[in-house]
């Protein structure tokens, strides 16, 4: 991994990306309530979701046990987040990527919560004294369960309370902010939730999808053009799942439903979107290999998750971003379940490598955002699958930064020059 003819600017943006509901702990919104009615079912589930990974028998324990798939006090990241911006620093990063979590601010409609306030106020000075560049999400898959109850996303006319959420944001943080990414993965979301029915409101249509999506899009729209009207310092985006999807084979059919597949994963949303954006934020973690209208990835290496995983192909995926829209990319999230800590090393190392490749053929790169700084809840799946760079003991909520995150804060150090 020490290769030396890395060009990274002095200013490039080196971290790690959290989300609240994922790490913080007692978070109370629309997914903490479906875990509560849900966690029993997903447990009882788990055999036939998951029986086929080849690692089941080392998650089968804590993947058929309901408490899994509550999110509790999660890493306790909201009592211990000085502690974690300290191990930020020990890996000589100087990038960090959370997100406000809006039923804290906001726990009933229109009531703000004076002592949330004060908590993100001081969260952002303990970054701030670190010298750690926040880069804020506003909205990661959870709402507040009041906004949910209204028709959350569904509903056009809901896009207001957000854009309420979204200034008072401005107001009361705008002079620590910087880089803004106003929602995460409206791709992933909007399908996860309104049509592949596994996260709330596990619904199963397109119709409903396709609003969700459209009403995402315009409130990204209109949040930015918000925040771009109380100054043009604040870089906006919003953060897109972009994979490497691409045709196995030259079959008429192949190719064809490679562009549909690209199209719709890939290009739909950004393109409605780009406008509004000052960066594009780029989640990297999928390479689809298309035959005939499916994927059929080589699964030479996967992941605890059963993820094929090409770390490489993100190369092709800045290139083309880069290529179609011209936007300066930074790299929201890039990583993988590792519980062992048998890829990790070689994942980052052939990230580094493609990050490389991408900026010598002219992709603007701003910045990396490993997924994710602390092992922690993954969503519907619960807290088996380990993305931390850093191992979290649940029961102790020690810390422990795992081999390839020492090796990732050595490379980082030596290219930042620090
Ligand atoms: C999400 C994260 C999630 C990660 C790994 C992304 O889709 O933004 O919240 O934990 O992928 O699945």
């Amino acid at each position: 991994m020490a290769k030396t003819d890395y060009r990274f600017s002095k200013k490039f943006l080196w971290g790690a990306a959290v989300s609240a509901h994922q790490v913080e702990g007692g978070n109370i919104n629309q997914w903490s309530q479906w875990e509560q009615e849900h966690a029993k079912t997903l447990a009882a589930q788990a055999p036939y979701v998951f029986g086929e990974l080849e690692n089941w028998d080392e998650i089968a324990g804590t993947a058929k046990n309901s408490s899994n798939y509550i999110s509790g006090k999660a890493a306790d990241h909201y009592r211990r987040y000085e502690e974690d911006f300290d191990i930020v620093r020990s890996l000589h990063m100087n990038a960090f990527r959370f997100n406000i979590e809006w039923s804290r601010l906001e726990p009933e409609q229109g009531v703000w919560n004076t002592e949330a306030i004060a908590h993100y106020r001081k969260y952002f000075e303990a970054l701030e004294a670190r010298r750690i560049t926040p880069v804020v999400t506003l909205f990661h898959f959870t709402l507040p369960t009041w906004f949910a109850e209204l028709g959350g996303f569904e509903k056009r006319r809901n896009i207001k309370h957000y854009l309420q959420f979204v200034e008072k944001v401005i107001d009361e943080y705008g002079r620590y902010i910087k880089y803004v990414i106003t929602i995460n993965e409206p791709e992933v979301y909007a399908s996860q939730s309104y049509h592949e029915g596994n996260w709330p409101p596990q619904l199963h249509s397109k119709t409903r999808m396709l609003r969700v999506v459209h009403n995402l899009i315009a409130a990204h729209n209109k949040a930015a053009k918000l925040i771009h009207a109380r100054g043009r310092r604040y870089k906006v985006s919003m953060a897109y799942n972009l994979s490497h999807t691409y045709p196995g084979d030259d079959a008429r059919l192949t190719v064809w439903s490679a562009g549909m597949i690209n199209y719709g994963a890939n290009v739909y949303i950004l393109r409605r979107t780009v406008r509004s954006n000052d960066f594009i934020g780029l989640n990297y973690y999928f390479t689809n290999r298309i035959y005939g209208y499916r994927t059929h990835n080589p699964d030479e290496r996967l992941s605890d998750l059963g993820w094929d995983m090409q770390p490489s192909h993100l190369a092709d995926v800045l290139e083309d971003t880069y290529d179609r829209y011209k936007k300066p990319i930074m790299i929201t999230e890039n990583g993988l379940a590792d519980e062992r800590d048998q890829y990790r090393s070689w994942w980052i190392a052939q990230t580094l490598q493609a990050m490389q490749t991408a900026q010598n053929n002219g992709v603007d790169l701003l910045g990396y955002m490993h997924w994710s700084l602390l092992d922690n809840f993954e969503w519907d799946k619960g807290f088996w699958p380990k993305f931390g760079l850093v191992e979290v003991d649940r029961k102790t909520m020690q810390r422990t930064p795992r081999k390839s995150a020492i090796l990732l804060g050595r490379v980082i150090k030596k290219l930042r020059g620090v």
